[in-house]
């Protein structure tokens, strides 16, 4: 049985993890960076190891200092949380070898649904819809303008490694498809050191619609509703909601059932989520499968009142899921809140918090590592908390997100709280008509004093 948690992240998903495990009477450990001495996972965890300099790459992102703090303080088990370390199977791998139990599915599945293009090869045999395009990633361009051909344009360009909605190119003819097949390597060979692209068809105006899976290692594979995460800029969510607004019950029922046929056959264990974009007709294509806990899962704890982080150790530890289905009830939605400027096209705003002062009341739950006096590292992603509102249905959790975000003081540093003020009371996503591209259009017809 676990008893003592490495928690291998920071922010607000390591305070997260800690909080799960208390409850569970399970002792942390944190990991840190030079950064972040003064960050609440390590006056919070039972214990603290510094593990190196500020940067990810020198602290978080080191696989051989994480697994000697795990051995040095004796614990069974690392929660990789989101980002870092969370996709890499060469880390999960190594802590089966040390005997580590690490919190999420085996190596060979990350492996497998890391691998966009193979991840889809794997679904498609399974019966899953995916989006048209090239049988797997494509090397010369003339191969490349082919796939494109045979897609219809416009096509999308994605790298096979590709995350956090970066390396994505549209193309819409031949001409710019050859231009933006070259730049789309050359960036993703940059960011991901693989400069493997694969085609796909570029979807109108989907919307972005994912399933929480939830698999023990005794073959039981459950969904547990979907999340709508259509609101977003630069394919970034900002929004999250549940349930989605666009679905009816028989789509939701064969996505449902597609989810779960993808995640058995990655042989998946623990929890994850897979990704789908639907079009306007209600056709609906696999786009990938993220192998790991999400920000925005809190929406489906609020709504099915499970709570995941706790299923993820149960899974780890061996036991079976206790249902064989989870009820949805209500409506939740999460605006992530990250210090950017929205008036300034969202430019980075680190610094020290002056006043910091979180809402509450009923259906009202912040996820936040954020304190007055706070001071905001530069060197790691732009999220400092998430407002997660609750209600009986959608206008009342919309009205509550409303009224939260106005009392959520966070002075010294520019947030996209404002921004997410003017989204709750836009008409067009009232009606819960948000697309993909809704962001765009939003900007287009919005002027920028709203979210100062
Ligand atoms: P990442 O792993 O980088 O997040 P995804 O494959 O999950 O990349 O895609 C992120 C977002 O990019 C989607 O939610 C969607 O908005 C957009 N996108 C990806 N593929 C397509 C496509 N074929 N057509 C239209 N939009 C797409």
């Amino acid at each position: 049985m676990i008893q003592k948690v490495l928690i291998a992240n920071r922010g607000e998903i390591a305070l997260r993890i800690i909080r799960a495990c208390r409850e569970l009477g399970i002792k942390t450990l944190a990991v840190y960076s030079e950064a972040d001495v003064q960050s609440l996972h390590v006056q919070l965890a039972d214990e603290a190891i510094c593990i190196g300099g500020p940067r990810g790459a020198d602290s978080y992102l080191k696989a051989d200092r994480i697994i000697a703090a795990a051995e040095v303080a004796d614990v069974d088990a690392i929660h990789p949380g989101y980002g870092f370390l969370s996709e890499n199977a060469r880390f999960a791998e190594q802590c089966e070898k040390c005997n580590i139990k690490f919190i999420g599915p085996k190596s060979k599945s990350i492996e497998m649904m890391g691998n966009k293009s193979v991840a889809k090869e794997t679904v498609r045999k399974a019966g899953v819809p995916i989006v048209p395009g090239s049988d797997g990633p494509v090397t010369s361009e003339a191969e490349a303008i082919k796939a494109a051909r045979k897609a219809g344009y416009p096509v999308i360009i994605k790298a096979v490694a590709g995350g956090g909605g970066r390396g994505m190119r549209i193309a819409h003819n031949d001409i710019s498809f050859a231009k933006e097949f070259h730049v789309a390597s050359s960036e993703a060979e940059k960011a991901f050191g693989n400069g493997a692209v694969y085609i796909e068809k570029f979807i109108e105006k989907p919307r972005h619609i994912e399933f929480q899976i939830l698999a023990d290692s005794h073959g039981h594979v459950i969904h547990l509703g979907e999340r709508d995460c259509s609101v977003q800029r630069r394919h970034q969510k900002l929004i999250e909601e549940s349930p989605s607004p666009f679905l009816t019950p028989s789509l939701r029922k064969a996505m449902g059932k597609a989810a779960v046929r993808a995640a058995e056959a990655a042989a998946y264990e623990n929890a994850g989520t897979i990704e789908f974009l639907v079009d306007a007709k209600g056709n609906f294509y696999f786009i990938e499968m993220n192998t790991r806990i999400q920000v925005e899962h809190p929406v489906t704890e609020e709504v099915t009142g499970i709570d995941l982080v706790k299923e993820q150790i149960r899974i780890a530890n061996g036991e079976k899921l206790g249902y064989s289905e989870a009820i949805q009830k209500g409506h939740a939605i999460e605006c992530r809140i990250n210090a950017e400027d929205p008036a300034r096209n969202f430019a980075p705003s680190p610094g020290t918090i002056g006043l910091y002062y979180a809402p509450g009341g009923l259906g009202v739950r912040v996820d936040s590592h954020a304190y007055s006096g706070y001071t905001i590292p530069p060197y790691y992603d732009s999220m400092i908390g998430k407002l997660i509102c609750f209600g009986k249905d959608r206008p009342t959790a919309l009205r509550r997100a409303h009224r939260a975000l106005s009392e959520f003081l966070v002075r010294g540093i520019k947030t996209t709280i404002p921004l997410h003020r003017a989204i709750m009371s836009d008409p067009i996503f009232m009606e819960g008509k948000a697309t993909t591209a809704y962001m765009e259009d939003f900007f287009a017809r919005t002027p920028p004093d709203v979210f100062v």
